[in-house]
C-alpha cells in the first residue's frame, strides 16, 4: 500500500503539499519541531495512491513516496 514519509529537518511548513496532494492526505501541523517551522504530518489514510504529486510540490524534497 502507497504511503509517504516527512523529513522534519527538511520541511519548512510552507503547506505546498497541503494543496497538492487530491486526497488531502497531508496536513501542517499546530506543533513546531525542534528548528521552530510547524511541519507537514502525512494522515496515514489507506487512500494514498502514490502518485508522488506532493513530493513533486516540495521546494525543500521533504517527501519520499513508497509504493510498497
Ligand atoms: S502520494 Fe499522492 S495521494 Fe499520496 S499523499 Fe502524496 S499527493 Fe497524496
Ligand atoms: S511542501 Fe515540503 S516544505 Fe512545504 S509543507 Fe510540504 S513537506 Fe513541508
Amino acid at each position: 500500500m502507497p504511503y509517504i514519509k516527512i523529513d522534519e529537518m527538511r520541511c519548512k511548513g510552507c503547506g505546498l503539499c497541503t494543496i497538492a496532494c487530491p486526497k488531502k492526505l497531508v496536513s501542517v501541523s499546530d506543533t513546531p519541531n525542534s528548528m521552530g517551522f510547524t511541519v507537514a504530518v502525512f494522515s496515514g489514510s489507506e487512500q494514498c495512491t502514490g502518485c508522488t504529486l506532493c513530493a513533486e510540490m516540495c521546494p525543500d524534497v521533504a517527501i519520499s513516496v513508497f509504493k510498497e
